[in-house]
């Protein structure tokens, strides 16, 4: 259920891990992303370690991400009443999708829009066109609600690991490559960075709505 919908939330930096939002909450108003659940395997886990001190020899610090999920939208703002509606309308464009195996195993540096977060996510190579094609039918949601459709050429990921800033520069290039051969060489590195396209998420606010696939 959404917690106190018309509750007051203060933006509270300390309550983001240092993060800055670059959208005030509003009462009524949810943040809303859609997406792909990622159920890490344990070792997943060890395997970030690794990362995590690799980037640190190149000074950077990474935190590892609180959800692990594929975006296929933007995080976009849903007045309360329009919850309802906007997941109906993602269950009629989503019904007859089937589900899909995904294989995401190419280390990627993103950064957000803002600049203000930089974030290492595995790149999703199968499974692209049918998370393309799952996009087109969240698009024609999103556009019958005004909303902010999703990237015009996605990179779909699984973003591991962020810090706060753009730090692009110091991640790529050698560093880039090291943080791959972590990857390539971790044992059962084939089973960890597969994951089965099941379920899209719907998450507004502190709700999430799942939409089974077929
Ligand atoms: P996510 O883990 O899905 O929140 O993605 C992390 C960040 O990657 C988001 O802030 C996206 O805006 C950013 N990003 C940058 N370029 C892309 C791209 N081509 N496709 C998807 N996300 C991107």
């Amino acid at each position: 259920m959404v917690s106190s919908p018309d509750a007051e939330h203060h933006d509270d930096v300390g309550e983001h891990g240092g993060r800055l939002r670059s959208f005030r909450h509003e009462r009524g108003n949810w943040a809303s992303y859609v997406y792909v659940a990622f159920r890490p395997h344990e070792e997943l886990w060890e395997m970030l370690d690794e990362l995590k001190s690799v980037a640190r020899k190149h000074g950077v610090h990474l935190t590892t991400a609180e959800e692990i999920h594929v975006s296929l939208s933007h995080t976009v703002i849903l007045r309360h009443h329009w919850i309802q509606p906007f997941i109906q309308s993602l269950r009629e464009k989503l019904c007859t999708t089937r589900r899909f195996l995904c294989v995401a195993d190419l280390l990627k540096v993103y950064v957000n829009k803002e600049k203000s977060r930089t974030f290492l996510g595995l790149e999703v190579a199968r499974g692209r066109q049918q998370l393309l094609e799952v996009v087109s039918g969240v698009d024609l949601s999103l556009q019958e609600f005004h909303l902010e459709t999703f990237y015009q050429n996605p990179s779909f990921h699984v973003s591991l690991a962020w810090c706060v800033g753009d730090m692009a520069k110091a991640l790529q290039g050698a560093c880039l490559l090291e943080l791959q051969r972590v990857v390539d060489d971790f044992e059962d590195s084939d089973v960890l960075t597969r994951f089965y396209a099941d379920t899209i998420y719907c998450k507004c606010g502190n709700k999430v709505m799942s939409i089974p696939l077929c």
